[in-house]
Formats: C-alpha cells, sequence, structure tokens
C-alpha cells in the first residue's frame, strides 16, 4: 500500500468502469481510469450510429469531460497491455507504442468483450462485428456505399450482390441491424436512386438456432419473428457459417444437408463474443480460471481468488451466469465502489448481488421488445418503453436530449441525418479511393465503359 490516499486504477470506462469511477468521485481515494478510446461508447445504440440515424457524438461521451467534476479522478488514453500482479503495477501502450506504468492498491479490470469470429480471424477483415464506434462508422460505410456500389452497376449479378446484406447472429443486435437494413432501404433510401430500387435490397439473419431472440419468452420470440418477416428481413436459422469472403457467406445447415452459398457484398457479424487479450494475459497472471469465452471466474465479491486487491466487473465476470448487459456492468462498477468505501470505513465488504431488471430488443419503428419479469411488452408499447430506458441510461443530457430530438425527426420524416461515411485508411491524400478495395480487395470493374478507379 501507498503511504498516501488508496489508489484505485479502473481498466476501462465503458458501463462497469464508469460507474465505478462516478461512485469513487469525492471518496478518499485516487482514482485513475484508464482507457484505449479515452470515451465512454453507449454500445446498445451502436446500430443506430451504424445505419444513419444518430452521430457518434450522440452515442458517446469523452471520459475526461464525463469525469471533470471529481478532482480525485485521472483519465488516461492508454491500452493495459501487462499486468505485474506482484508488484501492483501495470504497463499501459500509448498509441505511438511507447509505454508508461501505473501502480495500484485495488485494481478493477473492466475492459468488456470483443467481437469473436471461433477460430476463424481471417473472417473479421470481410465481416466487421459492433463493439466499438469504428465497426459502427465501418459498417455505415458498407452499408451506404453498397446502395452507392449498386447505383452505378447494370441490372445482373454483380449488383444483386451488391443490394444483399447478410448479418449473422440473431440476438438483440444482429435483429437490431438487419431490420435498421430493410428500414432503411425502404424509407430513407426509398425515392433516391435514379437506377436502382433500394426495396429490393435482401437482408438475409443467419443463426444457429430454431429463432431469433432466444433469451426472450417464446410469445415475444414469436412476434418478433413475423415483425421481421413482415419488414422482409430473411431469416435463415439452423446453420453453422462456414465461410465468409468480400463477395459472400456460405452457410452449413447443422442438420446437416448441402451448404448454402449467397452473393452478397456486405456480411456483417455480431455472433459472438470473447475476452479482449489483456484479459486473457490478466487472467494468465493472476493464476484465475476461465471459461471458453474468457470470462474470469470470480469470488462472490467479485474479486479474483487469492487477490482481494483486483476485481472483475462487467461483461469479463464468470460467475452464476450473469448476463453481459449493461445493468450487469453498472452494478458491477457501483458494487465495486462500495466495497473500496466499506474498506476505508473497516467494515466487511458485502457479496455481489445483481438484481435482474429486464431485457429489451428494438425490432424496427414502432416494434420493440420488453421483458422485466412478468412484465412482456411488444409492438408499439414496447416501443416506447425501450426509447424511454435507452434515453435513461445514455451519458450526458446533450446527448439525450439531441438524440430525442434526432429520433423524432426520424419518427416525423423517413430521412436519416447522420449518413456521411469516411473513406476510411487512406495513407495519402493523393490515393483516397481505396477505402473499397480494403474490404473488397477482389472488386472487379463492370461493365464496357468500366475503367480502373481514377481520382
Ligand atoms: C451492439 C451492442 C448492443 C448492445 N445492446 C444492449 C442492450 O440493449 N442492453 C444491454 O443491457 N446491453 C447491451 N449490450 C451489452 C452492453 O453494452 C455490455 O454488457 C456493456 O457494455 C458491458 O460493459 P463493460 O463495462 O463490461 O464493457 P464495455 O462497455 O465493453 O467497456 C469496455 C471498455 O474497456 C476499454 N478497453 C478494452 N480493452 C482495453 C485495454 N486493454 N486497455 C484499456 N481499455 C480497454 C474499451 O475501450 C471500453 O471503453 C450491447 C452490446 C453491444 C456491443
Amino acid at each position: 500500500m501507498s503511504d498516501g490516499p488508496t489508489r484505485v486504477l479502473i481498466l476501462g470506462g465503458g458501463f462497469g468502469g464508469l460507474f465505478c469511477a462516478r461512485r469513487l468521485g469525492g471518496a478518499d481515494v485516487e482514482v485513475t481510469l484508464l482507457d484505449r478510446a479515452a470515451c465512454h461508447v453507449f454500445q446498445p445504440l451502436l446500430y443506430q450510429c451504424a445505419t444513419g440515424t444518430l452521430s457518434i457524438g450522440q452515442i458517446s461521451r469523452s471520459l475526461r469531460e464525463e469525469l471533470a467534476p471529481h478532482r480525485n479522478v485521472t483519465t488516461l488514453l492508454g491500452q493495459a497491455c501487462d499486468l505485474d500482479p506482484e508488484a501492483r503495477r501495470l504497463t499501459a501502450r500509448r498509441p505511438d507504442d511507447t509505454t508508461f506504468t501505473l501502480d495500484y492498491d485495488v485494481l478493477v479490470i473492466a475492459v468488456g468483450m470483443r467481437q469473436a469470429y471461433f477460430g476463424h480471424e481471417e473472417f473479421a477483415q470481410w465481416a466487421p462485428g459492433m463493439k466499438t464506434l469504428d465497426d459502427a462508422l465501418s459498417i455505415r460505410r458498407r452499408l451506404y456505399g453498397a446502395f452507392e456500389m449498386a447505383e452505378t452497376l447494370p441490372p445482373g449479378p454483380d449488383r444483386d450482390a451488391w443490394l444483399t446484406f447478410a448479418v449473422t447472429g440473431g440476438g438483440p443486435t444482429g435483429v437490431e441491424l438487419a431490420g435498421q437494413i430493410r428500414e432503411m432501404a425502404t424509407r430513407a433510401l426509398a425515392n433516391e436512386f435514379h437506377s436502382i430500387n433500394p426495396e429490393d435490397a435482401r437482408v438475409i439473419l443467419f443463426d444457429g438456432g430454431t429463432c431469433v431472440l432466444k433469451s426472450f419468452a417464446p410469445d415475444l420470440t414469436h412476434k418478433a419473428t413475423d415483425i421481421l418477416t413482415r419488414l422482409g428481413v430473411e431469416q435463415r436459422m439452423g446453420v453453422h457459417v462456414t465461410d465468409v469472403r468480400p463477395d459472400g457467406i456460405t452457410v452449413t445447415p447443422k442438420s446437416g444437408g448441402a451448404a448454402e452459398t449467397y452473393a452478397a457484398r456486405t456480411v456483417l457479424w455480431t455472433a459472438g463474443v470473447e475476452a479482449v487479450p489483456f484479459a486473457r494475459h490478466a487472467a494468465e497472471v493472476l493464476g484465475a480460471n476461465t471459461d471458453g469465452a474468457g470470462r474470469i471466474a470470480v469470488e462472490a465479491d467479485l474479486t479474483v481468488p487469492g487477490h482481494p486487491e483486483v476485481f472483475v466487473i462487467g461483461d469479463l465476470v464468470g460467475r452464476d451466469h450473469l448476463p453481459g448487459v449493461a445493468e450487469n456492468a453498472m452494478q458491477g462498477g457501483l458494487h465495486v465502489a462500495a466495497c473500496v468505501r466499506r474498506d476505508l470505513a473497516g467494515k466487511p465488504r458485502k457479496p455481489y448481488r445483481y438484481r435482474d431488471l429486464g431485457s429489451a430488443a428494438y425490432i424496427s419503428r414502432g416494434h420493440a421488445l420488453l421483458q422485466a419479469g412478468p412484465v412482456k411488452l411488444s409492438g408499439v408499447l414496447g416501443w416506447i418503453a425501450w426509447g424511454v430506458i435507452h434515453i435513461a441510461f445514455l451519458t450526458g443530457v446533450q446527448n439525450r436530449a439531441s438524440t430525442v430530438t434526432s429520433w423524432l425527426a426520424t419518427i416525423a420524416r423517413a430521412n436519416r441525418t447522420d449518413r456521411t461515411f469516411i473513406l476510411g485508411a487512406t495513407t495519402s491524400p493523393e490515393h483516397p479511393y481505396d477505402w473499397m478495395k480494403v474490404t473488397h480487395p477482389n472488386m472487379v470493374a463492370h461493365g464496357p465503359d468500366a475503367e480502373k478507379p481514377t481520382d
């Protein structure tokens, strides 16, 4: 222990880390919050950013700004990369690859999960996941870029492939994305193109289970299936994705049978999650057990066995099948802050108790599901409840106000105000047209007049 105030080091400024830091504001401790992106992202609305309803600024907030009122809280940009539990020292990497160290008395690991490709990491370059703002902007570029590409092509299989969107994973994120792409095509884009009819866009949702949204009650799941079908989302259930390429996807029925190949220039991946690399390293050096996805086994008070000074919270917790939802991360953050305060007061820590406040999923305009204990809502009522809950938990008053305004505008008029996409990782201003080659390297010029793209 240091001679001064207890040093609490929080890794990750997601729901868990942010709620912990906020609750320790004003306590007699020195808090450092380290995050590799320096901002808090409201992940539940990432798909609205990806599909152009909201901007990245509306669903995120600078951690420095958010925590500025708390004088005992410091925020730092850096990626946790190495942990020495004996020395109680963490090494973090700056974006320029230089490193710095941080010493702690209490460590809170809240670095969350990343998209999992189940041993097929090569799929990631063709099928982005949706966990970060970069992912949302990359997906936005692919979605709007696909319609633009189709507009320049003659009718035929190439154009059809650009107008086919494959989404893997029938959980809330996959359902939300699939629904939004069809809504974009049939509402916002419907009357803007001259060559293509955006309403022809095929959206196919793939999942290994028997239906979408398996975590919801069967009657709600059936409603979701019906609404998606009416919206025009094709649901191909009971399949494993066995290949993803820049021009398509192959799936194999779990029950056996021939593989099916779909020509689709846009493939989006929401099929699973796994621990981020640092979490796996931390578990190893702390001697902690992990499950198949890398979640860390913890004691009842969320500390790592044998390390009462190290807490794990949020999606990374591997105990009692705690769900990977925002509410569990927020409650975990508040629990750790309470433990630290009890330590200061010389009182024993209490075990963590998760209160399940229910879950919600957006399907389409006017339709969302909400399940909380015996309460089950769908249709417009579910939609309103979903909206109220999301606004309540969005960080920052300004973000809440502007999000409500954007939603009302989208309801009143079909348009989406944040459709602008950036060209991506271009290396020089002279070659700004490399953006499509990064995502579709096999793309060839089409049609008799086609030329190699130039500036
Ligand atoms: C698209 C999507 C939709 C969702 N919808 C819902 C929903 O509707 N309702 C719901 O309850 N939950 C939803 N969730 C789940 C919810 O967002 C998560 O459960 C929650 O974000 C977990 O919080 P966390 O603090 O554990 O991790 P995260 O919120 O993921 O935060 C982790 C933080 O750690 C940082 N980080 C990662 N690695 C490092 C490192 N090595 N060093 C430093 N910093 C690092 C990241 O930048 C990030 O800020 C959704 C998730 C996604 C992805």
